[in-house]
């Protein structure tokens, strides 16, 4: 069997008293979704993290069968590989972020989402101290990935940023995070190229004007780089991957996925889901056994707090899957971790899971409610490829 794997980001949420006490996916009129729940059978995924709530690369490598934790990387990692960098064993992979220091004040950690610093990534990338290059590109916006490259790295290092993680509002400079040479050079040399770049940066023409000039470099997630094992041999199906962002596409990369482009596809709530869900049955009707469609949209709407934009767009999904009429195969429905729309923010709710073409449960709807009264369970997201839907198909 092949199987269609779609993630709605942020699917699962919180009763919400402005929808009679529903959740968005309660109160959507889902008609596909529903006659899956009720030809196939729910659970409830549980989320993996480590942090304090779970984070969407998390969730993703989860899904895929890769503990986060086993692989104990940091987001630098996937910025510093989305932005394009090649990444090689040894370097240091990093989160950035422009952001707008004042008289050593720390006054915008966004520097105003300035939205093209090409010109500002150009004077910075590929300085070079005490024989370590430092590799800036951008990531969209005022985020950009920077690699350092060079001998004797490593990246036990502090953030420099400290609106994570401590939850400061300010900078500080970086530390070593364990009593090594290479961890001490790795902030010696990092903090000397903070502080160069924001000469550069200070004095550049570009930042003359604006309110909130692109002066100072804010790092996190300090990375090495981590070989995944092989998605296709790991489970001998042949992947691919569709998304609209970036850090999706990069998850997919590094497990090996081959990623299919779509135009229109943006990870917004305007996204082409019609176009990425006939691209995916295009792609599983040809030569791929397992193919990962994800949308973003389901998650930042409810961040933003818009519960009723969530629950509209669920419906969108919901029209577009309809391209899914006469498919045959295993299909999974699930999500990385929930998001509370009054919460604004990524929560630990049940994530409601669906699996069709296995068997069925007989569930009125797809909801969380429901999700909960099926015949799957909770099932571990670690676990879930493996045991509920690859292995089920040999029994
Ligand atoms: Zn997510």
């Amino acid at each position: 069997m092949k199987t269609l794997f779609i993630v709605l980001d942020g699917l699962g949420d919180e009763e919400i008293p402005a929808l009679n006490d529903q959740t968005p996916l309660d109160a959507a009129q889902t008609p596909n979704l529903d006659e899956w729940a009720k030809e196939g059978r729910l659970g409830v995924a549980l989320p993996v993290f480590y942090g304090a709530l779970p984070t969407s690369e998390e969730g993703h490598f989860a899904l895929f069968g890769y503990d986060p934790k086993e692989y104990n990387f940091a987001r630098g990692l996937l910025t510093a590989s989305g932005a394009g960098i090649d990444l090689e064993e040894g370097d240091v992979a990093l989160r950035g972020n422009f952001a707008t220091l004042e008289d050593g004040e720390l006054i915008d950690r966004r520097a105003g989402r300035i939205k093209d610093p090409s010109d500002l990534i150009e004077e910075i990338n590929g300085i070079e101290i005490d024989g370590v290059e430092f590799v800036v590109k951008s990531a969209k916006e005022h985020r950009v990935g920077i690699a350092l490259k060079g001998d004797d790295l490593s990246s036990a290092i502090s953030d420099s940023d400290l609106h994570y993680g401590e939850g400061g509002k300010g900078y500080k400079e970086v530390e070593p995070e364990k009593d090594t040479k290479k961890s001490k050079r790795t902030a010696d040399v990092l903090n000397k190229f903070l502080d160069k770049s924001h000469q550069i940066l200070q004095d550049h023409s570009r930042n003359e004007d604006r309110e909130f000039p692109a002066n100072y470099i804010l790092t996190r997630g300090a990375s090495s780089l981590v070989n995944f094992p092989d998605f296709e041999e790991k489970y001998d199906k042949k992947a691919a991957a569709i998304t609209g962002k970036t850090l999706y596409k990069q998850i997919a990369k590094l497990v090996g996925m081959d990623h299919l482009d779509v135009e229109g596809a943006n990870g917004l709530p305007t996204t082409n889901l019609k176009g990425k869900f006939e691209k995916a049955r295009e792609a599983i009707l040809s030569d791929y056994d397992f193919v990962f469609v994800h949308v973003k949209a389901t998650d930042s709407l409810a961040e933003d707090g818009n519960f009723f934009g969530k629950k509209d767009f669920i419906e969108k999904i919901d029209q577009a899957l309809s391209v899914f009429d006469e498919y045959q195969e295993t299909l999974v429905v699930t999500s990385d971790h929930s998001t509370c729309s009054i919460k604004g923010s990524h929560c630990q709710e049940d994530i409601p899971l669906l699996v069709w073409g296995q068997g069925g449960d007989d569930r009125s709807r797809f909801t969380e409610k429901q999700s909960e009264k099926g015949s799957l369970g909770k099932v571990d997201q670690r676990n879930l490829l493996e045991n509920y839907i690859f292995n089920s198909e040999d029994k």
